[in-house]
């Protein structure tokens, strides 16, 4: 069943100023259409700007525990919800349902954790060079907040934006990706049960050169928080410098796994798996890189052909299925693209072709796909495919291994399997990435420990933690002069004598 939906300004719904629509429709089945949303253009966004503004002054004044209590019903609410809402992202985005229970669960432990924080907010107190003299810092708010977000987390990512904004006392807008409007404003309704005053939260649904860039050039909107495509961010942050805005930029990945001789292959295989086939290889975080120390290559690359042969693809609604679809044909034949670049690169072991047999050829399929004896400077191994494609290359020695893991542009997610402990913390050491893991795959960040990447994954901000309240926060530091006299600092110092 289809539903109409509309953009969300100063607490009333309303259709976009132009009248126009768009569609959304399942990937797993493109004859299900999950919803017409508005088309909005750059009049929408400014009446969504307007609201926000609106709504800062009040909000930024509310006390931060209260607006945490707020924090902590909207968790509870997206809590009641959360089967709801996966099944709708399901439906929407194609992720298996597991995965999807996932997503939100990440929303709402992130609204838990950012709750808490309206309680704390720590800024700092430190003594003062002069007597009588009292010096601290604290967090302001900063205004209004634009978060653009991409379709493959659609509720954890405009969650994990928008809680610490919040909580900071922030207001905002958000444009969701285009692929997956329903679960974004399906999430926002959840919000505003939780108690959020109108005006805080407005969702404006449209495409990115419209919606997208009246946000980031809007001279009200301060902050830009994005996640998406390296090359989206780099000309969002170009057209944002004119107005000075603060951005966050949260973009690509080509992570590795390093599978070591004396790692536990079993384990290693589970993590490969789960890490390069999970959401169809749609994650930021997902390991389209298997590095494998030759002793154990063969037997590796094997095994994971078997355990590959037998991932069932199909609908995420189905619990019998392991692989949902890629988020539409364009995705679809970008893939194909890459499979086909591969094949001149080097072996295919599995898959490498779009799926379209019975009835995955209602959607946009494609089959989990492994190469081999890839060389590491081939593209394959260095570009972002964002699909179920995983390229193995092979290692003989630990600098080898170093510097294949560090040479592609992206550095958000490393893993080492091994049982070396000295080699373990090498690698955290060395590989260059936001995240390091140990026996443990790619995937799988916990929301209160900073989340992003360096090198062209980011511009060296990070989401969720403590982190997000120094992106979503401006410093301000205070000094309390209550010795009734002039003090003048760095002049009027009493030195002790060092000699
Ligand atoms: P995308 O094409 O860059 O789109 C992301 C968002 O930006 C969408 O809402 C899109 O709107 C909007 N947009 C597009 N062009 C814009 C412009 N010129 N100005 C302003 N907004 C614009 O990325 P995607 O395909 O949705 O997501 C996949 C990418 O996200 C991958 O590269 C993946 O690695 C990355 N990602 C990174 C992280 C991380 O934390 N590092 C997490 C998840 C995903 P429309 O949908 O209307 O086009």
């Amino acid at each position: 069943m289809s539903t109409t939906y509309q953009n969300l300004i100063g607490g009333s719904w309303v259709a976009a100023q132009s009248g126009k629509t768009f569609d959304s429709v399942s990937p797993a089945n493109h004859t299900d259409v999950v919803g017409t949303f508005p088309s909005s253009s750059a009049a929408d966004v400014d009446a969504a700007v307007e609201a926000a503004k609106r709504a800062y002054p009040a909000w930024s004044m509310m006390p931060a525990p209260k607006r945490g209590e707020i924090l902590f019903k909207v968790a509870r609410i997206l809590a009641e919800h959360k089967e709801e809402l996966s099944r709708l992202m399901t439906r929407e985005m194609g992720k298996v349902l597991t995965e999807a229970r996932g997503d939100v669960q990440e929303a709402i432990d992130v609204a838990y954790y950012m709750a808490g924080e309206g309680r704390r907010l720590f800024g700092q107190t430190v003594p003062s060079e002069m007597p009588d003299k009292f010096a601290m810092a604290i967090r302001k708010p900063i205004g209004v907040v634009g978060i653009i977000t991409p379709w493959n987390f659609p509720v954890a990512i405009p969650g994990w934006k928008l809680f610490p904004a919040l909580i900071c006392g922030n207001t905002a807008v958000i444009k969701p990706a285009s692929d997956t409007p329903a679960c974004a404003i399906r999430f926002v309704e959840l919000l505003m049960e939780g108690g959020i005053p109108d005006g805080v939260v407005n969702i404006v649904t449209g495409s990115g050169t419209e919606v997208g860039n009246a946000l980031v050039e809007h001279a009200d909107v301060k902050v830009i928080s994005f996640t998406g495509h390296t090359d989206t961010g780099v000309e969002i942050s170009t057209r944002a410098a004119k107005t000075l805005k603060r951005v966050s930029l949260e973009l690509g990945g080509k992570n590795p796994i390093v599978v070591w001789e004396d790692a536990d292959l079993g384990l290693a295989l589970d993590s490969a798996v789960w890490s390069a086939f999970g959401t169809s290889g749609q994650r930021c975080t997902a390991a389209s890189r298997l590095i494998v120390h030759r002793a154990v290559h063969d037997e590796f690359v094997e095994a994971l052909r078997k355990r590959v042969a037998g991932l069932v693809l199909g609908d995420g609604l189905d619990d019998k299925t392991d692989v949902g679809p890629v988020i539409n044909e364009t995705a679809v034949e970008r893939i194909a693209a890459y499979a086909a670049i591969g094949r001149g690169e080097a072996d295919l072991v599995i898959g490498g072709e779009p799926a379209r047999e019975g009835a995955l050829g209602k959607g946009s399929f494609f089959q989990p796909t492994i190469f081999a004896e890839v060389k590491p400077d081939a593209r394959i191994a260095m570009e972002e495919i964002f699909g179920p494609v995983t390229s193995v290359i092979a290692v003989d020695n630990w600098e080898e291994t170093v510097r294949i893991v560090n040479s592609v542009k992206y550095g958000l997610s490393t893993s080492l399997f091994t049982r070396d402990i000295n080699l373990a913390f090498r690698s955290i050491r060395d590989f260059e990435s936001g995240l390091g893991y140990v026996n443990h795959g790619t995937i799988g960040a916990e929301a209160h420990l900073p989340f992003g990447g360096t090198k062209a994954t980011g511009n060296g901000h990070r989401e969720v933690g403590q982190a997000a309240l120094d992106f979503f926060s401006e410093w301000k530091s205070v000094y309390i002069d209550y010795s009734g006299k002039l003090q003048r600092a760095q002049i009027d110092m009493e030195f002790i004598d060092q000699s």
